[in-house]
């Protein structure tokens, strides 16, 4: 792999095409591919060779933007998914199954903690949430004999807390599991969290990566360090000939570098089939290609919409890692010293009804379910997105009723404090 500079690998990673090819990543808008004889098209079936044989399973135009996300994050392989959900439940049903228990942080975005918190526990895994910011001795109780992994993100939507990655991948590794980072917020721009120790990163691409609003994805990328086989009775779905491939072992047939994604391609992606469109994947690529030049005015507009709501009489509080005040900075600085994101989280001091006033009021921000595009938004998670939570579960997800989260978009950031200066005086 080429050793370049992020910025490089945003605009020319994965895809290399050889001479008279396409210089545009190609669309393969095909579900299926030809081959000359049975013979050969058996031996793809076997993963005796590799090629593409149903687009339900994968196709190039994913590959090649797989490709460059794994180069971003420093990782060995990587594949994409339909949407960030599929990519986070991907991510734990590769290894754990009926039985198996997961260490997660709670402070996560809504829709993963309904997954694993009620979705995945239908199917018999079991959770244990756990503070971001616990002590490692709470973090070493949470370990059971069948803990399978543990998960958090790098910065949690809409919480924004940042996660000890150290703290984190040291516990998952004295317990021979891996440790599981959805990446989203930060993007690999400014964050890589496989140098901090994780295994597995996760994106919803729909986010920054895309940056425009335009197309729902995710992606999993694997570091290519953690020795499922050091610990095989943990993960037999890894160490163990498979059937249903011809009692394939992918830990032994593919490697450190390629066992994890090759299995949640073959298996997986076969049997729930949530892959991503060509069409999509080629939109992610060409956000990708203006990541690093996106991110920096992202950060830059959180940094100062962030400075000015600190300073405000009607705020109460303001979270952003990237202001020195907060608690998260030292952390933040430690793991992502070039900037964090472009979402600003506060609280106005009138609580939910003056957040819903204040709301009414803008004219850039649009209310949306959406966070992190070029288009400046915002949203109330109480009465959306975690509209599903208890108060307990609110709270532990660092989720206040009045708490507004605004994502910074790509306009001028003199229109952006205007917007939130005005309806903050009419709130
Ligand atoms: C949005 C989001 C998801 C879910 O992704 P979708 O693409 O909407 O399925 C997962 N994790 C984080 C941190 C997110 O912000």
């Amino acid at each position: 792999m080429d050793n370049w500079n992020i910025e490089t690998t945003c605009v020319q990673g994965g895809y290399r095409p050889k001479n008279g090819e396409p210089r545009e990543v190609p669309i393969v808008q095909s579900t299926t591919f030809k081959y000359d004889t049975s013979a050969d098209m058996g031996r793809l079936f076997d993963l005796e060779a590799s090629g593409y044989f149903y687009t339900r399973l994968q196709n190039p135009t994913n590959d090649y933007v797989a490709a460059k996300i794994a180069q971003m994050e420093g990782g060995s392989a990587a594949m994409l998914t339909s949407s960030g959900q599929a990519a986070n439940f991907f991510s734990i049903f590769n290894i754990a199954n009926q039985g198996d228990h997961i260490i997660s942080s709670a402070s996560i975005y809504g829709g993963t903690f309904n997954l694993f918190n009620v979705t995945m526990r239908k199917m018999g895994i079991d959770f244990t949430f756990i503070s971001p910011d616990c002590t490692e001795e709470k973090l070493e109780a949470a370990f059971q004999p069948n803990t399978k992994a543990v998960f958090g993100e790098s910065i949690a939507n809409p919480a924004l807390t940042v996660l000890d990655f150290e703290k984190f991948a040291k516990a998952a590794h004295a317990h021979g599991v891996p440790f599981i980072v959805d990446n989203t917020f930060p993007t690999p721009v400014n964050c890589r969290p496989i140098e901090f120790g994780a295994d597995i990163v996760t994106h919803s691409t729909t986010k920054y990566m895309d940056g425009h609003g335009a197309a729902v994805g995710g992606a999993i990328v694997d570091a290519g360090k953690f020795d499922w086989m050091a610990h095989a009775d943990k993960f037999p779905g890894l160490t163990t000939p498979d059937e249903s491939y011809h009692g394939i072992t992918y830990a032994e047939k593919f490697g450190l570098g390629g066992a994890f994604i090759t299995k949640a391609t073959s298996q997986l992606m076969r049997d729930f089939g949530s892959i991503q469109s060509p069409q999509n994947a080629f939109l992610l690529n060409l956000g990708l290609e203006s990541l690093h030049v996106r991110m920096k005015r992202h950060c830059a507009n959180g940094m100062a919409l962030a400075t000015f709501l600190s300073s405000h009489p009607k705020v109460a509080h303001v979270s952003y890692p990237g202001l020195p005040s907060d608690p998260y900075y030292p952390v933040a600085s430690k793991y992502m010293p070039d900037g964090t994101c472009g979402v600003v989280s506060f609280e106005l001091k009138g609580g939910r009804a003056a957040a819903e006033n204040f709301m009414k009021e803008l004219r850039i921000f649009a209310i949306e379910t959406h966070v992190a595009d070029a288009r400046s938004c915002c949203l109330h998670p109480a009465s959306s997105t975690h509209r599903q939570l208890s108060e307990e579960e609110l709270l532990a997800a660092g989720v206040s009723a009045g708490l507004v989260r605004m994502s910074c978009g790509l306009e001028a950031e003199a229109d952006l404090i205007a917007d939130v200066a005005n309806a903050l005086e009419k709130a």
